[in-house]
């Protein structure tokens, strides 16, 4: 089932290692990517969920 916040069915992290957490180059990428984006757009570009991108942003 798809979150009604972003849109992704769900945290598809298989662009990353399997066990990785989030590392430094991702949290990088998603602070450009959110200076740019909602947060919204950014999960549907990465496939993250809102929720895993939101741990990033603790504004939001
Ligand atoms: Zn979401």
């Amino acid at each position: 089932m798809r979150c009604h916040r972003c849109g992704v069915a769900r945290e598809s992290l298989t662009w990353l290692a399997p066990h990785a957490r989030m590392t430094k180059r991702l949290q990088q990428h998603l602070e450009v990517l959110l200076s740019l984006l909602p947060v919204k757009h950014v999960a549907q570009l990465t496939g993250l969920h809102c929720r895993a991108i939101a741990v990033e942003r603790t504004d939001e």
